[in-house]
């Protein structure tokens, strides 16, 4: 690690964060970064110099102990640590993503209207002119090479290479499966397959495109710009989604075979993180349909592999209600199967979405209930059974609501279970 001061700003270079994903509740860093110190914040960048995450250092900052993260589509996060009312219980994490764009967030606490965050945001312009000017003669080499990497990186340079991530991967990431809070959402997104098979009336995320292998082809030619796009920083990534809606329902040699390549070419096994993990959507179909082959295909990759089925409701009228084209007794059988793949692969977890709403029929929260009942007889800890508030205007009112009745549900379901936030790329 190697610190500089010039004027008010304090330069470290080669930050080594944690190598190790795991739940904290307090800041935590994965991987290496750069770090600049102003008096105002606190910013750090990734190895291709462009700006990642931003702390204030101020007594107006809302804590110290919370930051915001820019992710790969320029959108930014705010990490809330929950107040006293800590978010484990309802997240399975010690901080809650509060988002800048419209999600099925349940928070009352919105930080992108508070000044000092979006001064955050603002304050990156001016260090990036402060860099700009600065003489690169006083600069140790290294430094020098680092400044020089993030003047390439002005906001507007930022914006474009948010851009760039949907031009290579040909659609932009609507939402990524709840499990990919195990790697802070940090995944490399690869397109094996568009759309989805229901188009269900419920869903604010769904694509327009109809369900659709891509070629091997398209697969490689992804990999290859994706490795250019990630560039020098790609060791800070260990982990790979497999989209888009329903990646499970793809041709099962189409699924290895873009694993495995992806796995190569970004050199997962030297990340500076451990344990690579793959996550994808898979759904009631896709589950049904895949011969145990498949899953011993899977288990074989070189990741722990999590894939995440959005079940919705075990209850036919709730099913009909959400204009979701599958029956309840396809959900039992997915189920059962869902619980069985847990049971026999070491290396594979399947977890499942329900929806939870304020006006859905008495028969979906029993249905949920009588298939726990019906497949655990005592605590199990794999197999997440996640959560999706349906949160509109029309029911704002409910959203205070959502923990206390979320909290009577969990303590009766004998799997983890835990709130859906959607979030995307
Ligand atoms: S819930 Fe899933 S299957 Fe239904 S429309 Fe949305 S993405 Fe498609």
């Amino acid at each position: 690690m190697e610190t500089i001061q010039i004027e008010n700003l304090q330069i470290t270079l080669e930050n080594q964060g944690a190598t190790t994903y795991s739940k904290v509740s307090y800041p935590l860093r994965y991987g290496r970064f750069n770090e600049i110190k102003t008096p105002g914040h606190t910013f750090q960048f990734n190895l291709n110099g462009e700006l990642k995450f931003i702390t204030g250092r101020g007594k107006e900052w809302p804590s110290p102990s919370e930051w915001l993260k820019r992710t790969l589509s320029g959108d930014w996060v705010y990490y809330s640590a929950g107040g006293y009312d800590g978010p484990y219980d309802c997240f399975g994490e010690y901080y809650i993503p509060c988002l800048s764009y419209p999600s099925n967030s349940i928070n009352s606490f919105d930080p992108f209207r508070d000044r000092a965050v979006l001064s955050a945001i603002e304050a990156y312009a001016s260090l990036h002119e402060q860099l700009t000017k600065l003489d690169r003669a006083l600069l140790p080499s290294s430094v020098g090479s680092f400044v020089d990497l993030v003047r390439l990186n002005p906001p507007v340079a930022l914006a474009r290479k948010a851009a760039r991530i949907v031009e290579i991967i040909g659609d932009s990431v609507s939402v990524l499966p709840p499990d990919t809070r195990h790697v802070d959402y940090e995944v490399i997104p690869l397109l094996i397959a568009d759309g989805c098979l229901y188009k269900c009336g419920f869903c604010t995320v769904k694509s327009r495109l109809g369900f659709k292998d891509r070629s091997r082809e398209n697969v490689e030619n992804q990999i290859r710009e994706l490795k250019d796009f990630f560039g020098n920083d790609t060791p800070n990534y260990n982990s790979l989604f497999l989209g888009q809606h329903d990646a499970l329902h793809s041709d099962p040699g189409l699924l290895e075979f873009s694993a495995t390549r992806a796995f190569e070419a970004f050199g997962l096994k030297e990340s500076y993180l451990q344990h690579p993990s793959l996550f994808l959507f898979g759904s009631v179909d896709s589950i049904l349909k895949a011969p145990f082959e498949t899953f011993d295909r899977i288990e074989a990759l070189p990741f722990r592999t999590y894939i995440n089925v959005g079940l919705e409701s075990a209850d036919g009228e709730t099913l009909r209600r959400l204009k979701k084209a599958i029956t309840a007794e396809a959900v039992e059988a997915a189920f059962a199967k869902i619980v069985a793949i847990n049971r026999r692969y070491q290396r594979i977890e399947i977890t499942s979405n329900f929806v939870f709403g304020p006006d859905l029929p008495d028969g979906h929260i029993e249905s949920v209930l009588r298939l726990a009942r019906k497949h655990f007889d005592r605590h199990c800890p794999k197999g997440t059974l996640y959560f999706s508030p349906l949160v509109d205007a029309a029911h704002s009112g409910w959203k205070k609501e959502i923990k206390r009745q979320f909290y009577k549900l969990k303590i009766q379901i004998p799997v983890p279970a835990f709130l859906y936030l959607i979030q995307r790329l």
